[in-house]
């Protein structure tokens, strides 16, 4: 998980999270509010482990006629990898 890089104090799941879907929103740290930004290649994880396999799984493995159960897994895939990414994703100091 992301450590805070003045403090080393680690960040919590929850924070990071709720930092994505606030369209990667900077996180603060609670120990010495320094402010940290996601890395491009961190948003490219969040997609990689989200959007894109929904997508695929929309478009090419969903075994079934109907769009609503197909968007249903879909987003049930979409909110489970998303809950690994906190652990995946990297934050970098914000220099002010
Ligand atoms: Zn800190």
């Amino acid at each position: 998980m992301q450590t805070c890089k003045n403090c080393n104090r680690q960040f919590s799941w929850s924070k990071i999270y709720k930092s994505f879907w606030k369209g990667y929103e900077p996180i603060e740290c609670e120990n010495c509010h320094t402010e940290h930004r996601i890395l491009v290649r961190g948003r490219v994880v969040f997609v990689s482990l989200t959007i894109l396999p929904m997508l695929v799984f929309g478009f090419f493995l969903s075994p079934f006629d109907h769009a609503f159960a197909t968007i249903g897994v879909g987003f049930a895939i979409l909110l489970f990898g998303s809950f690994f990414t906190p652990y995946l994703v990297k934050y970098k100091k914000i220099d002010q």
